[in-house]
């Protein structure tokens, strides 16, 4: 049985970028992957425009029980490496948001880019490892196709949301046998499920203001049959509380707003003042009092205000793991080294990617800590 200098368990993002560095450095790898296609989720990532960086990464962009644990990797691997990659492939890109870059046209340039990298590189498709043992100095790794041998291997799994594009447990299984310890996962960058609105709303958009703790968030926000979605909400569901505190006009003091309509316009009906600065479905289902403004005394047009400017949830919800975009949790970056990404319990045992415990934030976090995590990886396998 060949001995691979290094056996990479998963060909997504982290996982292609260890190998292109080992490319890079001659070694004799081999990629086992138990999908039919590399890198799927970059491939879905952005709405298919995959945002692969965001050039304000810093650790205050990451969620996990430490997470300063990028600063290495990142500084190691910059999302300016990446953007300088992307131009190194002639791929086409735009900055939709300060920072924020996706691909021109598709995602699929990014999969392409990660492929040509890794030359001449043997990917192993549709082989599932279901184990992974280490004797003396040899990793024996075990797939539904036969067992395979290493010097060293990287756990690239990933995460386990969206399923239905092939995820598995299995570098959870694997590091927890070799004494790690699994952080708790959960869905995040995901809608919330709330009973706090009605379905009538679904289908409302709007700008709005999340704070969770002391975090304010900005965004736009989606109602749906089932609670909230839109890409504020995304952020708020990496916390993981269900309380939290949603303006709708987070740029108006509405008590002032109601007080000074009140002495101009007081025959319209609290819902019509509001409909100016919300949607008017909103402000029905926020003001059900049909009287005129007028007839308001100060302290009950102060309650409605509240309503608008500090909407109170407790109730806040994650949907599953299946529509989520990523998986909070996972490997706990204890016991690994963030200057090489090896495990400091089992030598030549390394680690890369979403299968740890890190969450980036919306905006091309997530891609450029798989980047930075595989690179540092494949530097040191
Ligand atoms: C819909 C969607 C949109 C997204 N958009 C963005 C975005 O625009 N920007 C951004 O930064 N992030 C985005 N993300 C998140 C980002 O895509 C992921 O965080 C990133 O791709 C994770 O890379 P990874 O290499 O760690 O894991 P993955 O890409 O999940 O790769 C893991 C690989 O391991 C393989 N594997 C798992 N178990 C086994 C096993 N037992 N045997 C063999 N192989 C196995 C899988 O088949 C998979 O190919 C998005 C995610 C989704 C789902």
């Amino acid at each position: 049985m060949k001995n691979y200098d290094v056996i990479i368990i998963g060909a997504g993002a982290a996982g292609l970028m260890a190998a292109a560095q080992l490319h890079e450095r001659k070694k004799s790898v081999l990629i086992i992957d138990m999908g039919n296609e590399p890198a799927r989720k970059v491939a879905v990532s952005g709405g298919g425009k995959c945002n692969f960086t965001n050039t304000y990464a810093d650790y205050t962009h990451y969620f996990g029980k430490n997470p300063r644990f990028v600063v290495s990797p990142l500084a190691q691997w910059t999302p300016i490496d990446t953007l300088n990659w992307v131009k190194s492939h002639n791929i086409e890109f735009t900055e939709k948001e300060p920072g924020r870059y996706f691909c021109k046209n598709d995602a699929n340039d990014i999969v392409n880019a990660l492929i040509s990298d890794i030359g001449s590189t043997g990917i192993k498709y549709n082989t599932t490892v279901d184990g992974v043992n280490k004797s003396d100095d040899t990793f024996i790794i075990k797939t539904n196709t036969g067992e395979y041998q290493a010097k060293s291997v990287i756990i690239a799994t990933g995460g386990l949301s969206y399923a239905h594009l092939g995820v598995s447990n299995i570098g959870h299984v694997i590091a927890k046998q070799f004494g790690h310890k699994i952080e708790p996962i959960r869905p995040a960058l995901c809608a919330l499920k709330t009973k706090s609105f009605s379905s009538d709303l679904a289908g409302i958009s709007l700008p709005a203001q999340i704070t969770i703790n002391k975090t304010k968030l900005n965004g736009d926000l989606l109602f749906t049959h089932f609670g909230i979605g839109g890409p504020v909400v995304y952020r708020a569901s990496l916390f993981g509380t269900p309380k939290m505190a949603i303006n709708f006009a987070p740029n108006t003091d509405i008590f002032e707003f109601l007080k000074s309509a009140k002495q101009k316009n007081g025959k319209k009906t609290v819902a019509n003042t509001l409909s100016e600065f919300i949607p008017n479905k909103l402000a029905h289902f926020l003001c059900t009092d049909p009287r005129n403004i007028a007839d308001f005394k100060d302290t009950e047009l102060k309650q409605i205000a509240n309503k608008i400017n500090s909407f109170e949830i407790d109730d806040a919800s994650t949907i599953g793991l299946q529509s989520a975009e990523v998986t909070a949790g996972g490997i706990s970056t204890d016991k690994i080294s963030s200057k090489t990404m090896e495990s400091s319990l089992c030598n030549g045992l390394y680690f890369a990617g979403e299968v740890l415990d890190i969450t980036g934030d919306l905006g091309g976090y997530n891609l450029q800590w798989a980047f930075s995590s595989g690179f540092v990886a494949g530097l040191n396998a």
